[in-house]
């Protein structure tokens, strides 16, 4: 299975991705956890993808390339991949066609996860991850046990960031719509239901 999944921040790509990852033996690669990794790790990647990430804008697409076709190219993509937060406007869209074209290995299916505006604002100011394990939390709607877990904050869910990221969806991303709908690739699904839910939405739609 070779698949997208598009929404924007907050919309359950994340948590979907890890579904998948768990029934289809495959992996998640997800530009936004490679990024955080290079910035944990302080590389010189990281440094540079660092400031464009605190500020809700999009690293650079050469950077996001290069790092989308080394991960493409190891051994345990090669059955298949769900890409999460990735492509995020249209050229990297085109830049990952020319790259799967020359592998032989198109995209199956971009799966659209719907959500509602003021829904995504909620999850995405109440996230919160563990520190040690990595599970994913929301202090609103799915509040950790409590004392323990060692809850963080990414930086960019904070209030004054996520507007930023929103319009960078709105603006960048979300003409992504209309490209895979033009190459009879979209397939939409609600995203504003529990988890299990969804995934069987997402099954649904990508055994189509
Ligand atoms: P995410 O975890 O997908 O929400 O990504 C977090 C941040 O990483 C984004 O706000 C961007 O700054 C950066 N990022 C992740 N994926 C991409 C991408 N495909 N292109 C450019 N920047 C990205």
């Amino acid at each position: 299975m070779r698949i997208v999944l598009l929404g924007a921040p907050g919309s359950g790509k994340g948590t979907q991705s890890q579904r998948l990852v768990k029934a289809y033996g495959i992996p998640q690669i997800s530009t936004g956890d490679l990024l955080r990794e290079a910035v944990a790790k302080g590389t010189e990647l990281g440094l540079r993808a660092k400031a464009a990430m605190d500020a809700g804008k999009l690293v650079d697409d050469a950077t996001v390339l290069g790092m989308i076709r080394e991960r493409i190219g190891k051994s345990d993509a090669a059955t298949g991949f769900i890409l999460d937060g990735f492509p995020r406007n249209i050229p990297q869209a085109e830049a990952l066609e020319k790259m799967l074209a020359s592998l032989g290995t198109p995209l199956q299916a971009v799966v659209l996860m719907n959500l509602d505006l003021g829904i995504l604002f909620k999850r995405l100011t109440g996230r919160r991850i563990c520190q040690e394990c990595g599970q994913v939390f929301n202090i609103y709607t799915s509040p950790p046990p409590e004392g323990k877990h060692k809850l963080t904050q990414r930086p960019d869910d904070k209030e004054e960031v996520i507007g930023k990221r929103l319009e960078v969806y709105e603006a960048q991303t979300k003409p992504l719509i209309k490209y895979y709908e033009a190459a009879g690739l979209l397939r939409s699904v609600d995203a504003d239901a529990d988890v299990d839910t969804v995934f069987k939405s997402i099954e649904r739609a990508v055994s189509q």
